[in-house]
């Protein structure tokens, strides 16, 4: 499996992974949707709430709150040492404390204090809830690694797809009676394709953006398209995917991270495949 770059941002990535099947590919797709840890909410303590929400639903609102993540210091607690009881390893606490003495007031994701620096909400902008001039919001919150499978709030990845990495070629020889009339913006050939691949340049037909292709074959089809002239068709083995973060790690992490838990999976299929065979063969 050869991984490639192609774009990366602090929340987005494309890249191209070759040397893969299908099935792998959306196994990973998978893997890094619902199976690499983040950080979410999952219990809070109130101690005062006089504001017009009930403790249930602003203890939602908290759980759906993107929150930076840190897979080096935290683990799941199910697998942590205190058999999910909750510790420093496990667990961060998240306090807030805000009373509207004045006047009306909202409470935002500022306002929210994590004893772990590293772990905060990813915007300091979402609303948590409204409160009248004398109401008070007392409360401790608790955050742990989840899993996107068991619960959306804890997925890294908000967006995890891929397609088929795209091959056009273009005969040169098949267009030597079509007529271009010098105008890229009018021709058949280039305005047949949806996503703008095509363009002719010192009278030959090239491709401007490979990766803009989306295998959709209309400037094969097309009527006006002399036969055999573009060919489009996917390269087997070789996918181009897109990743988006929900801000809790860069999103290079959540594609390394999605591998290694892919490989570990395989890894292990393979132990209990070899462990049925010799217990078959003892029986035998
Ligand atoms: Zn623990």
């Amino acid at each position: 499996m050869k991984v490639n770059i192609l774009t990366r941002t602090d929340k987005r990535m494309s890249f191209v992974v070759d040397g893969i099947d299908v099935e792998t590919a959306n196994a990973l797709r998978r893997i890094m949707l619902t199976e690499v840890p983040a950080m979410a909410i999952h219990e809070v303590l109130f101690i005062e709430n006089s504001t017009p929400l009930y403790d249930e639903i602003i203890a939602h609102r908290l759980g759906l709150i993107p929150l930076t993540s840190d897979l080096d210091s935290y683990v799941l607690s199910e697998q942590c040492k205190c058999e999910g009881a909750g510790c420093e390893r496990c667990q961060v606490g998240i306090q807030c404390s805000v009373a509207a003495k004045d006047a009306n007031r909202n409470v935002y994701t500022s306002d929210l204090v994590s004893l772990d620096p590293k772990i905060r909400p990813v915007s300091d902008k979402i609303m948590i809830t409204k409160m009248s001039k004398g109401s008070k919001l007392l409360f401790e919150a608790y955050a742990r690694l989840g899993l996107g499978k068991d619960h959306a709030k804890y997925q890294a990845a908000t967006k995890a797809t891929y397609k088929y990495y795209p091959e056009i070629t273009i005969n040169q020889a098949a267009l030597k009676d079509y007529e271009y009339k010098g105008d890229n913006e009018n021709d058949p050939l280039v305005t047949m394709c949806p996503r703008n691949v095509l363009k002719w340049e010192k009278n030959e037909l090239v491709v401007t953006d490979l990766m803009r292709c989306n295998l959709c074959g209309t400037c094969m089809r097309g009527l006006e398209t002399p036969k055999g002239a573009v060919v489009v068709k996917a390269v087997p083995g070789k996918f181009i995917f897109f990743l988006e973060s929900s801000g809790s790690m860069p999103p290079d992490r959540i594609m390394r991270e999605g591998i290694k838990i892919f490989q570990e999976k395989v890894g292990r299929f393979g132990d209990l495949v070899k462990e049925l065979i010799e217990k078959q063969g003892r029986a035998g």
